[in-house]
């Protein structure tokens, strides 16, 4: 009971100092595995993941993702910056690779560590269509929805929360290093992450217009990447992306109303004609 008390008054006083503002959306959300744990476990999974797929350099197609990606980047600190949230990237190592891989998948990671797929490029089709698919997935990286996914999993587990409580300051513990390995897969399998849920996808799908239209990329064009997805999932079942990222007409609908608005938010920074 004593126990009990205590783990209970822990958890309260975690809730009340790791919630933090979403730049994004306004909301607070649950941040219990911090930044200062996650980045590193980020940057070293990923470098290990290069070292073990095939790295696309050189080529017109890798040069592309690397340009789009930094178009992105930009695109999200002006954003940030214009929204009094300077320094919110600043822990972030920016990194956009080409994967051969017959994979129709993209992710970006906490921290900025983006892998595109060479598979997913007949459907991105060209710059903009990539654009598409790199806002949507740096969104999830800036919205943190990997982190409140790691803390939801160590909310499921009162021990776990108790162990944060320990560790918090202390570098990577072993239990969140665990925890990462599990939801994003990338040390044993290649880059299969756990699915975000719907409410994390429309964020995304959301925010990575906002973005892809400041980085002076056409938002009408989004719509119409989903629906190619849509049309490429028949056959030999759904492309990678489409079984973490559940496509449906939702969303199609979502992306072509949220166009206009997209676009209003980009002449806020001076972009006025879209590619
Ligand atoms: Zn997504």
């Amino acid at each position: 009971m004593k126990t009990k008390n205590i783990v209970l008054i822990m958890s309260t006083v975690l809730l009340l100092f790791s919630c933090s503002q979403n730049p994004f959306t306004g909301k607070k959300t649950l941040a219990l595995v911090p930044n200062s744990q996650i980045l590193p476990m980020a940057f070293a999974q990923y470098d290990e993941f290069l070292t073990e797929n095939n790295v696309e350099t050189g080529t017109s197609e890798a040069n592309m993702v690397r340009s789009v990606g930094q178009k992105i980047a930009t695109a999200s600190e002006r954003w940030l910056n214009a929204n009094g949230y300077q320094g919110y990237l600043d822990d972030y190592r920016w990194e956009y690779n080409l994967v051969r891989d017959d994979q129709v998948n993209a992710w970006c990671m906490p921290g900025g560590k983006i892998v595109v797929y060479t598979g997913i490029l007949p459907i991105t089709q060209d710059e903009t269509g990539l654009a598409v698919v790199m806002g949507h997935e740096v969104a999830h990286a800036l919205a943190n929805h990997g982190q409140q996914r790691m803390s939801a999993g160590q909310l499921q587990q009162v021990g776990a929360v108790a162990t944060a409580v320990g560790t918090q300051a202390a570098g990577v513990d072993e239990e969140t290093g665990a925890l990462f390995n599990t939801l994003y897969g990338v040390g044993s399998q290649v880059g299969v992450m756990l699915p975000f849920s719907r409410s994390h996808e429309t964020e995304a799908d959301k925010i990575g217009l906002t973005i892809m239209a400041i980085a002076g990329y056409n938002p009408d064009e989004a719509a119409k990447l989903w629906q190619r997805m849509k049309a490429n999932s028949g056959g030999q079942g759904p492309p990678e992306i489409l079984s973490t990222h559940p496509s449906n007409d939702t969303r199609i609908n979502n992306l072509s109303q949220w166009a206009a608005s997209a676009k209003a938010e980009a002449r806020k920074f001076g972009v006025t004609s879209f590619k």
